[in-house]
């Protein structure tokens, strides 16, 4: 029998990713329009997942799925990590184009602190996913992506940091100039789905 999950996340562009990751595997069920939206005030990835699927499953009494993920950049310890969605929240354009001020903030700041060689722009992506249960339980899987942050913006494809990630293991493109497909292979968010499915059978 296929294991039907509420998927916490209501942004569309996160859906499509984990539609795509979990097809044949889960039955993922559109998360209702009238549960508000979690504040994610934990200091952990996995923290933040947990409060996302708890509440999902708290308000419609089934089993569902929460992802969260970070950016971590060596030059810029302590910066983004579990606040990389608001990196950008102290610029007023932040509130209408959040991921472009992310990733114009984040080419200034590496820029500041003198990192342009692509060795000084190591960064990865953490991803934790959660299952959580009506009677409690819950299951826990994560996913990594090593890459460098490059000079400047690439590819129309994809969200969020995607036009300047260059994956380690791909072959010099970012994610943005990468098919669904391709991305999915190689990225955090890829892996720990593909974890999960692993742990859930
Ligand atoms: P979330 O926890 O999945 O919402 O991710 C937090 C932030 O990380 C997002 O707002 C994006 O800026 C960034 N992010 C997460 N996943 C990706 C990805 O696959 N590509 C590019 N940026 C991502």
């Amino acid at each position: 029998m296929t294991l039907r999950l509420v998927c916490a996340s209501a942004n569309p562009d996160k859906v499509a990713e984990i539609e795509r990751l979990l097809a044949g595997s889960v039955e993922l069920v559109a998360r209702p329009a009238d549960v508000p939206d979690v504040d994610e005030n934990a200091d952990t990835l996995i923290g933040n997942a947990r409060l996302k699927a708890e509440a999902i499953c708290a308000a419609t009494g089934c089993a569902a799925v929460a992802d969260d993920t970070g950016l971590f950049v060596d030059a810029l310890p302590g910066e983004l990590g579990v606040h990389t969605a608001r990196y950008a929240s102290d610029r007023p354009e932040h509130a209408t184009d959040p991921y472009g001020a992310n990733r114009r903030k984040i080419l200034e700041r590496l820029g500041a602190v003198g990192a342009h060689a692509e060795s000084e722009r190591r960064a990865h992506f953490l991803t934790v996913v959660m299952v959580v249960w009506p009677d409690g339980r819950e299951l826990v899987a994560e996913g990594r992506c090593d890459g460098v942050i490059a000079s400047g913006e690439r590819g129309r494809r994809g969200f969020g940091f995607d036009p300047l990630f260059v994956p380690t293991d791909g072959d010099g493109r970012t994610f943005a100039e990468m098919s669904d497909d391709e991305k999915n292979a190689l990225s955090h968010r890829g892996r720990a789905f593909v974890n999960l499915v692993t742990a859930l059978r």
